[in-house]
């Protein structure tokens, strides 16, 4: 089968391996059918993800149907059986650490991420554990099945900023990870507002259901924020710029009582003075990659709340799968999501 692997930074090639065998009772084999590329997929293939172990199989956004399943394996797990479309959760965690036993075993200890830690998606064939496996409607083409992990991704933000019904909220960034937190605050009932340095960006936002929008570029984003909300700021504050000074402004923007959600891996420290969180008593919080989430979001997709028509800007084979990354990186602007079709 072909895989297309990192092999080392900037080293991206299609190779062949045999197709993976089932190992335990609670597997299942998978015949992928889309995978995504995610910004952290690029990092990967530049050697910026300090996590990244390679050479990789990159890949933790994907999406395809079950062709085995292990002995322990029946309908009772989830629905999982031969032929059901599935989508993966790309984590594995250890179940005993605190953090695990906390049901947040997106910061186990050991956590190993697919595509990063272990080898991921971009594969014919796969085998996970059937726990991971998520089951999608048969109606629900690849394409938007393969949205669900970005999303989820969005989801978790809302629901580390406790979005309510009426909050506004405020999410720096229109970019991928931006518009799914985007769509899951609209969800939740909030008001939106969306900054970005990129016009196109903020016209597609607007296009799926941002209340406001605000060129950071040609607006004070604070000032603007402070206009909008009758001078109280945000209630909640997603901060998907992931830059030194977009945290700063997220801690000045967020209104009394209010949340601030960082989704950065940034290592310049911001400088934040405790005045400044304690007089409004914030609660700042990390969101990372996602817990439970997953059946959240296929709800959405059942109920019609989630329209995923539109988000997927390209799709190449995988023979085409260096084009593909070289489109991502240098098309930044214009890519929502870009995805590798898989053979059939
Ligand atoms: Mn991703």
């Amino acid at each position: 089968m072909k895989i297309g692997i990192v092999e080392t930074p900037g080293v991206l090639k299609i190779a062949d391996r045999d197709v993976p065998k089932i190992k335990t009772p609670d597997d299942v084999l998978i015949k992928v059918k889309r995978v995504g590329i995610c910004g952290s997929d690029i990092h990967i293939f530049h050697g910026k993800n300090p996590f990244a172990v390679y050479p990789r199989v990159w890949g933790h956004e994907f999406a395809g149907e079950v062709v085995e399943t292990g002995s322990a394996v029946d309908e009772g797990t989830g629905g999982i059986k031969k032929g059901a479309h599935v989508v993966v959760e790309p984590i594995i965690y250890c179940g005993k650490c605190y953090a695990c036993r906390q049901g947040r075993g997106n910061v186990c200890e050991t956590l190993k991420v697919m595509g990063v830690h272990i080898d991921g998606g971009c594969q014919e064939y796969i085998v996970v554990p059937a726990a991971n496996a998520h089951v999608v409607p048969d109606s629900l083409p690849w394409e938007e099945a393969v949205l669900i992990e970005p999303f989820t991704i969005g989801a978790q933000a809302s629901y580390r900023g406790n979005v309510q019904s009426g909050d506004f909220v405020l999410v720096m960034g229109a970019g991928t990870i931006g518009l799914t937190a985007m769509q899951m605050a609209k969800i939740a009932g909030a008001k939106v507002i969306i900054s970005d340095l990129v016009p196109e960006k903020l016209a597609y936002a607007k296009s799926r259901g941002a209340d406001y929008t605000i060129n950071a570029k040609e607006e004070n984003v604070i000032e603007k924020v402070r206009e909008i909300t009758g001078g109280m700021g945000s209630n909640v504050t997603i901060d998907a710029v992931c830059i030194k000074k977009s945290f700063e402004d997220a801690v000045e923007v967020t209104s009394a009582a209010g949340r601030v959600v960082e989704l950065s891996f940034y290592e310049t420290p911001s400088e934040i003075a405790a005045v400044n969180v304690v007089k409004k008593e914030l609660t700042i919080c990390g969101s990372r990659l996602q817990t439970k989430r997953f059946p959240v979001v296929i709800d959405h997709i059942r109920q019609g709340k989630l329209p995923l028509a539109g988000f997927v800007t390209k799709v190449y084979p995988i023979a085409e799968m260096v084009e593909a990354f070289d489109y991502v990186d240098k098309n930044n602007a214009a890519v929502r999501k870009v995805l590798i079709a898989m053979p059939d």
